[in-house]
């Protein structure tokens, strides 16, 4: 190996990790002890219900908000004007005064600059932050409707990251105003942004509800050249694209003239990866991996609900999931050698299953992700030993050791974000002790009841924020075991 290939291996060993939109974790671990044995899973039936269930997804919630987007973007300006429509049901049982709205790239700044907000019952507004508080003339009734259109631009700032642009791609996600949830005790669930004093960004501050995107892409200038990722399929020709998405968290672009594309049709789902010139294999594979995944979680919860999957390199040293498309590190593709047991941070069997799991915890299945972040990201790093369990027997040893006991587990598994350390501490205590803690509960209860009870808790949450309540009933639901002492163990607040 070249010597700037170690470096940049070294590098990307420190900056790489899964889900963390800024520089994070070592995951390098350094192993100084015999590492402990996998725990064992005791074999135990789950607790005979009446009749078996029939799954069925639950019925999308009505009333979902819309958003319509017109776009026009210059790839290579980095600029783009946006003509944007939200049309809001108030879905809660209170009148609302007011209706707040979040707008992320107001994160970075001059990235932001919005022209107008208009609407029939729009009065006023005050902005705080990344926060808007649009003061409406009367309050709106439950159940009613409004329109609110805003006019806005934004410049992407030069960042690497899931907004913002460098010399290969445009990352567009989080790139426009939206109402956060409701919740009828805690009020509008929006949280900032977090970042440590490393300055690295920690966890998901983003809560979004189900709703449904109408969205139009012009771009402007060299449209010929350049490709377009995006969390759903588009129709259209010559720079001009229309996509749809109903029920998603958000709706995200990947533009780039470099990309290369590969794809595959696994039981109906299209499966297509984006990836730059000198990862034209690992963009092959990938599909081949992803599609194992898919199948898997279609089992185990139930089958992706959507037509396409896009699986994105990212000019950044981090890994993300958004709905309908998740991105993975250049680095992962870059040293890519076929072996499921590579280096942690530059493994891409691991990093493609927990990134895809996160399409159902997160995409389908939401939860606060600031507050609760447990419910996706201790769950989509078990799946990471779920797909080692079905697909590479082989390597469980291997993942146990390298990714849960060689950093070292510890802390609350029901941490927030908001963690005085910062980003490793909240790594070590919700990612990590949260994959022991959902070990400890399939060994008490055994692998019938547990995965009968994920596949429970995935369907019954489906479109909604799940909460850790929704959790335990889930799970309560098919054992007589008293997980209290687990919970005990793992949780600061019980
Ligand atoms: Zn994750």
């Amino acid at each position: 190996m070249k010597t700037k290939h170690i470096i940049l291996l070294l590098l990307i060993a420190l900056f790489l990790s899964s889900c963390n939109k800024a520089t994070p974790e070592v995951l390098v671990p350094e192993i100084t002890e015999e590492p402990l044995a996998p725990p064992e899973v005791l074999e135990q039936e789950p607790i005979p219900t009446e009749t078996p269930r029939v799954y069925q997804l639950p019925e999308p919630l009505p009333n979902r908000t819309r958003y319509k987007l017109d776009f026009i973007f210059d790839y290579y300006s980095h600029y783009g004007s946006v003509s944007q429509q939200i049309v809001y049901t108030n879905k809660s049982s209170q009148p609302l005064d007011e209706i707040m709205l979040v707008v992320p790239p107001r994160n970075y700044e001059g990235s932001y600059d919005q022209d107008r907000i208009t609407g029939d019952l729009v009065a006023s507004f005050r902005e705080e932050g990344i926060f808007t508080y649009i003061a409406l003339n009367r309050a709106l009734e439950p159940s009613e409707t409004t329109v609110i259109n805003i006019a806005f631009r934004i410049y992407l700032p030069n960042y690497p990251g899931i907004y913002g642009y460098t010399s290969q791609q445009a990352n567009i996600s989080d790139w426009y105003p939206f109402i956060p949830p409701y919740d009828e005790t805690k009020g509008w669930l929006a949280y900032p942004r977090e970042v440590d004093q490393n300055d690295i960004i920690v966890g998901e501050s983003i809560v979004n509800e189900f709703s449904d995107f109408e969205v139009n892409l012009t771009l402007v200038s060299h449209a010929d050249l350049i490709e377009v990722a995006a969390s759903a399929p588009a129709s259209g020709e010559n720079g001009r694209f229309s996509y749809r998405l109903e029920n998603a968290r958000g709706f995200t672009f990947s533009i780039s003239d470099s990309y290369f594309e590969h794809e595959i049709v696994e039981n109906g789902v299209t499966i297509r990866s984006y990836v730059f010139m000198s990862e034209v294999e690992a963009g092959e594979a990938v599909t081949a991996i992803a599609a194992d995944a898919i199948r898997l979680f279609g089992e185990l919860f139930y089958p992706y609900p959507r037509d396409l999957i896009s699986i994105v390199v990212g000019d950044f040293t981090h890994n993300m999931e958004m709905d309908g498309l998740i991105m993975i590190s250049y680095g992962i593709f870059d040293f890519f050698d076929g072996n499921q047991e590579s280096n942690l941070d530059v493994n891409l069997h691991m990093l493609t299953a927990h990134e895809l799991s996160h399409q159902w915890f997160y995409g389908f299945i939401g939860n606060d992700h600031a507050m609760e972040p447990w419910l996706d990201e201790a769950i989509a790093t078990y799946c990471e030993l779920l797909f080692y369990e079905r697909y590479y027997p082989q390597s469980v040893d291997w993942w146990w050791r390298m990714r849960i006991y060689g950093p070292a587990p510890s802390g609350y598994v029901d941490s927030s974000i908001y963690l005085p350390e910062g980003y490793l501490p909240y790594r070590d205590a919700v990612y990590l002790q949260g994959v022991l803690f959902l070990h400890e509960i399939r060994q008490t209860i055994g692998d019938g009841a547990f995965f009968t009870s994920l596949k429970d808790y995935t369907y019954d949450n489906t479109y909604n924020i799940a909460t850790k309540a929704d959790f335990f009933e889930a799970f309560n639901r098919h054992t007589d075991q008293d997980l209290s002492p687990i919970v005990s163990k793992y949780f600061q607040n019980p």
